[in-house]
């Protein structure tokens, strides 16, 4: 990617929001309810806060036109939204016509940029980068902090908990310019990428359930039962009750190669094996054993805070708020609980799946909660229910709106090569059924009535079916 226009992009996005501050007008920001929006957020609060400037800030589910119309009549005289606002240029235009707008995105945008002066769109993906591996939300809110004031290299390890968060390195590696966040952090001695086993609970989990919670990739016969954990374990001569971080650097490399022969045994794919192991982020600003000392649990703990709807909760944590994150730590293991339920419900319950000619489609009703329709359509991937070329999409009931039904679209990089955007093909649907869709290629959600969800399907499939015949137009 062009990484040298994206920061000049960052750098207008900048001077705009100083400019705000040295007049004295409060910064309206506007960020994601997830790990990813949640670190943003708190990264340009931050930076404002630096300067001297104040800040109002909202964590939201999704932009909508009565958010964008709520916030017009706040009548602020700058909105800064991060994670989001790329779907939803269009909007922006209309209802902030008269107002200063900063979009720190990485979502793909409706256009590569706005056609005025006093709106700003600081993101990678028309600069040529890759939307979920090259640069999170979090990582475009650092290069605008970045570009605010230097001194915000402090905030690097936060960006990349908002990486991890967003499954950035989900292939084992980082990628684009998350490196260049990498080494600003390694140079202030705030952070280090380690390779270690890439899977939550190296803090605060026994390994008895950081085996038993693993769902990317799964471990057969392990993943979802604690009980065969411990066996295992025990077989391989661990002491289930001991934690990640305490292994001497002998047993964590005994302990990889343990599992990378089982994972062959059990004829795991490639792909599975190879993310196991890979960059793990942690960082001295936090003592071992807590988990904000290491990025994919600093992560968790914040997706567990957005999901009850607590986002800002998890703003203070990034922002160092000790009592904030002693109350998040409560919400944490309901979390993971409910993602084990999660992963049975899907697993026993498979056979009701829709599948069609490009996609298949579960609807869970109320025994799935709508937040987390996102990491079941994943486990059903990584648990090998679904051939991993055919997208899969979750629905649930909608826990705001009985009416609706929310649905997380989920794939593979080999799906992507058939001509998939699930983002795209998810707007396109939505819009004949009176909903609101968009994303990534490679994930992406929608809502809509839930008494659609038939003509769902087959639009779904239809929408998919162009994508594949335009590729193959294409060449
Ligand atoms: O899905 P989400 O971005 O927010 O994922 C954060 C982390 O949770 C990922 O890095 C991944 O390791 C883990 N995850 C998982 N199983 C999934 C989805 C995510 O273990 N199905
Ligand atoms: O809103 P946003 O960009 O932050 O979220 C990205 C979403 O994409 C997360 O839910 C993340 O878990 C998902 N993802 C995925 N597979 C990938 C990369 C991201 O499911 N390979
Ligand atoms: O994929 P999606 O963004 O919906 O996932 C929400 C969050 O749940 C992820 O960012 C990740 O941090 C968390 N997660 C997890 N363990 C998993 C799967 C996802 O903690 N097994
Ligand atoms: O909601 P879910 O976690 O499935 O969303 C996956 C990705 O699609 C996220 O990056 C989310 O921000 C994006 N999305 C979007 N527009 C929507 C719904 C989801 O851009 N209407
Ligand atoms: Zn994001």
């Amino acid at each position: 990617m062009d990484r040298g226009a994206f920061l000049e992009r960052a750098r207008e996005g900048a001077e705009l929001i100083k400019m705000h501050i040295e007049l004295g007008h409060t910064i309206r920001i506007v960020s994601h309810r997830d790990a990813d929006g949640i670190t943003a957020g708190a990264i340009l609060a931050r930076a404002v806060a630096r300067e001297g400037g104040t800040f109002q800030l909202s964590i939201v589910k999704q932009v909508s036109e009565e958010l964008i119309k709520d916030l017009a009549a706040e009548k602020h005289r700058i909105y800064v939204f991060s994670d989001l606002g790329s779907g939803s240029m269009g909007l922006i235009e209309k209802y902030l016509e008269g107002a200063t707008v900063v979009v720190a995105d990485h979502h793909p945008p409706e256009r590569d940029g706005f056609s005025t002066d006093s709106h700003v769109l600081v993101n990678p993906v028309p600069f040529g980068a890759n939307s979920v591996r090259d640069l999170s939300g979090s990582g475009v809110a650092y290069f605008v902090a970045r570009e605010m004031n230097e001194k915000n290299r402090d905030l690097a390890y936060i960006a990349l908990v908002g990486a991890v968060g967003d499954m950035q390195e989900i292939d084992g590696t980082f990628h684009g310019m998350n490196t260049d966040i990498i080494e600003d952090g390694k140079d202030l001695g705030i952070l280090e990428v380690r390779k270690e086993l890439r899977l939550f609970g190296r803090e605060s989990r026994p390994l008895r359930q950081m085996l038993a919670y693993s769902t990317n990739p799964e471990i057969p016969e392990v993943t979802g039962d604690e009980r065969k954990a411990i066996e295992w374990l025990r077989a391989k001569g661990f002491d289930p009750e001991v934690k990640y971080w305490q292994l001497r650097e002998e047993e964590k490399r005994k302990l990889h190669d343990a599992l990378v022969i089982h994972l062959i045994k059990h004829g795991a794919p490639k792909e599975a094996i190879d993310r196991l192991i890979g960059d793990v982020v942690v960082s001295p600003l936090y003592p071992e054993g807590d988990p904000r000392h290491e990025a994919r649990e600093f992560a968790t703990l914040l997706n567990a805070t957005g999901r009850l709807n607590a986002g800002t909760l998890g703003v203070a944590i990034c922002l160092g708020d000790e009592d904030a994150y002693r109350r998040a730590r409560k919400m944490l293991d309901d979390y993971k609980r409910e993602q084990i339920e999660a992963r049975k419900f899907i697993i026993q319950n498979w056979s009701m799946v829709d599948e069609g000619e490009h996609a298949y489609v579960f609807y869970a009703g109320r025994s799935i909660r709508d937040t987390l329709v996102g990491i079941a359509a994943n486990i059903a991937i990584n648990a090998g229910l679904v051939d991993p070329e055919k997208p899969v999409v979750v629905l649930a009931d909608s826990d705001e709106d009985e009416s609706l039904v929310k649905g997380s679209a989920r794939t593979t990089e080999r799906a992507l090569e058939k001509g998939y955007h699930l983002g795209d093909a998810l707007r396109e649907v939505a819009e004949k059924l009176g909903g609101e869709g968009g994303g990534h290629a490679i994930a992406a959600g929608i809502r809509f009535p839930r008494d659609r969800i038939e003509e769902f399907i087959r639009l779904f499939n239809e929408a998919l079916e162009k994508q594949v015949e335009g590729k193959g137009s294409e060449g």
